[in-house]
């Protein structure tokens, strides 16, 4: 069993650590919320009142933070990660945040003589209380080596992608593409719909034909087909639209960043900004298609 520092004790981050703390772990959590610290504690974990505290002692460090000035604050700071935690320890950031960020952690991490990896989730606030995410891993293959089982307490499916950062860079390239196909998907129910053609023999057809695609098949934004798609309960998020903002403007960073031209990923960023700013950013991602037949 490890001794595990745990920083970042939210939506995601508390269940996460909590399925450590079953598993048998020594979990020290610090979060800046006293009532996380509290529901940690009341779990069986430990607490502590500065990040550094929280991995004094600690063999493995995770962070689970909502973006990349968290994380370098969190890792970099004075009483942060780097000049306290133990020889030797493991960094796990789980976080979602930039590419260049999470590299450049990673980089002074291990100049400080540590090994990390980045290992942004997918599955959301079930996966995380199931544990069962998906994990996007990247560091170097004894770093992954060592992350794996302690991953696989918090998740079903671990993938190692590479180098530092890579791990990140699948989240957004994933997600990018999840956007995109959402918006399309959209676009062909509303049309079809437009022009006679109705939800389910649409889906019937384009489930086995060409456009088929999981935002159709598994999480279809029209109503009806997919009994448990959030399309059957007025949106409600499942994957708010505001994370999928975020994951998009990651992207777009990155394409910056890369020097890539991603112009759908571009112009799926704009309409879910424009969701936001529409005040509907808590509405699950799906509940664009409102928007689209003008709704909203
Ligand atoms: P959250 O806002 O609920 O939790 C973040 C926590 O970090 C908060 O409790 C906050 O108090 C704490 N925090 C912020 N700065 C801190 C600091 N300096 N020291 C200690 N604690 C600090 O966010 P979340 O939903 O748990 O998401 C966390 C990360 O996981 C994000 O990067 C998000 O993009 C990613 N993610 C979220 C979901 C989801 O469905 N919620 C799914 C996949 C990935």
């Amino acid at each position: 069993m490890s001794s595990i520092g745990f920083i970042g004790l939210g939506n995601m981050g508390l269940p996460m650590a909590k399925n450590l703390v079953a598993a048998g772990h020594h979990v020290t959590g610090f979060d800046l919320s006293q009532a996380a610290l509290t529901e940690l504690a009341e779990a069986g974990g430990h607490v502590a009142q500065t990040a550094g505290q929280a991995v004094a002692a600690a063999e493995v460090v995770v962070s689970m933070l909502p973006a990349g000035r968290h994380v370098e604050t969190v890792y970099s700071g004075d009483d942060g990660v780097l000049p306290t935690a133990p020889a030797g320890a493991l960094l796990i950031d789980s976080s979602t945040i930039d590419v260049d960020t999470a590299r450049r952690v990673a980089a002074a991490a291990q100049a400080a003589g540590f090994d990390m990896v980045d290992a942004p989730v997918s599955g959301g606030v079930g996966g995380a209380a199931a544990g069962s995410l998906t994990f996007m891993v990247g560091g170097s293959a004894e770093a992954f080596a060592k992350a794996k089982p302690i991953l696989e307490i918090m998740g079903k499916n671990i993938f190692h992608a590479g180098g530092n950062g890579n791990g990140q860079v699948a989240k957004i390239c994933n997600n990018m593409l999840l956007g995109i196909s959402m918006i399309g998907t959209c676009e062909a129910f509303m049309l079809g719909e437009k022009l006679g053609l109705d939800a389910q023999t649409l889906f019937d057809i384009s489930a086995t034909a060409s456009g088929q695609c999981w935002s159709m098949t598994s999480y279809c934004p029209a109503p009806g087909p997919v009994p448990t798609a959030p399309s059957n309960n007025e949106y409600k998020a499942g994957f708010a639209a505001a994370m999928m903002l975020k994951d998009l403007q990651l992207a777009q960073e990155a394409s910056g960043s890369a020097d890539c031209q991603t112009p759908m990923g571009l112009r799926a960023t704009e309409l879910y900004q424009q969701m936001a700013e529409k005040g509907q950013e808590e509405l699950d991602f799906s509940g664009i298609i409102q928007m689209l037949k003008g709704a909203f």
